[in-house]
């Protein structure tokens, strides 16, 4: 056991962080930060996040997730005028394997202007209800509803085509709105089809809240890990190298043998065996053994 004069303290404790979020994520991501960082989150009063896209399309989503994530984390410090800033993007598609199985892909970005240093993590999940379905009436969903974890997640409704700018309904939680959306938007399309989609934002999606949740605690404990040369907060994994042997041959395969650990603030880095604890290759993903 560690005594108290052993556990070093967190190099952030008790001091404030600007959360960028409209779709109340503090929810999931300010107990993960002070309970593991000793971060206290703070919501700037006035964000306007969707200006950067939003999930529904109306405004394109501009630059590759990290960079829009590093942008709205900025906004947050801009309207605090605090030094820390923090923001989460979450993406969703088919899985990169199994093109019939949904994924959530959820970035998290971290920036000290204070000591001049960005850091993220990512956390990659086949738990979503990310679903969309084409319909000309509400008795065609059926069973899809359960799929789209409906009334505990939320659902957007839009016309499948029709004139630029028309409304998109939100955040239906209920039957009756449902219904309604689904009647507007098959009324103004002009092939009588609705599309009904899962609504990912994190407040109408308690499977994505969980997620972000999770990945808050793993950026914590990263933002709470000092380098072990310079003691510099925010000490962690930056890269992976392949050449996994093969079980069979030793031969190196693509897969992932080694982690790369680089610090903030100087050249200091390390480099461990993959952290599930994999040491062997299975032979069919060899080159020699399975070409
Ligand atoms: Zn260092
Ligand atoms: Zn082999």
């Amino acid at each position: 056991m560690p005594t108290p004069q052993t556990i070093r303290k967190s190099p952030y404790e008790g001091q404030k962080l600007a959360l960028a979020t409209k779709h109340g994520k503090e929810r999931a991501i300010a107990r993960p930060m002070r309970c593991a960082a000793g971060l206290e989150i703070v919501l700037p009063a006035d964000l306007d996040t969707d200006a950067l896209g939003t999930f529904t399309g109306e405004v394109p989503r501009e630059g590759k997730p990290l960079d829009v994530c590093v942008k709205k984390a900025r906004l947050g410090m801009a309207a605090t005028g605090l030094p820390l800033g923090l923001a989460n993007e979450g993406s969703f598609g088919p899985h990169p394997f199994l093109p019939f199985v949904p994924s959530n892909l959820e970035i998290m970005a971290f920036v000290d202007d204070a000591r001049g240093f960005i850091v993220h993590e990512m956390l990659f999940s086949e738990k979503t209800n990310y679903a969309q379905r084409e319909v000309c009436g509400f008795g065609e969903l059926g069973d899809w509803l359960q799929t789209a974890s409906f009334p505990s997640h939320g659902l957007i409704v839009r016309p499948k085509s029709g004139r630029p700018g028309m409304a998109v309904e939100k955040g239906i939680v209920t039957v009756e709105r449902l219904r309604a959306a689904i009647e507007r938007a098959t009324y103004h399309s002009e092939e009588a089809a609705a599309l009904v989609e899962t609504d990912m934002r994190a407040h109408f999606n308690p499977t994505r809240m969980t997620l972000i949740r999770r990945l808050a605690f793993k950026l914590a404990r990263r933002l709470a890990s000092r380098c072990p040369d310079c003691g510099a907060p925010g000490w962690g994994m930056t890269g992976q190298s392949a050449g996994l042997p093969c079980e069979e041959c030793e031969a190196p395969t693509e897969m992932i043998h080694w982690e790369i650990l680089t610090c903030t603030a100087c050249a200091h880095r390390e480099t461990r065996p993959r952290s599930d604890g994999l040491r062997k290759a299975p032979a069919g993903r060899c080159g020699s053994c399975n070409p």
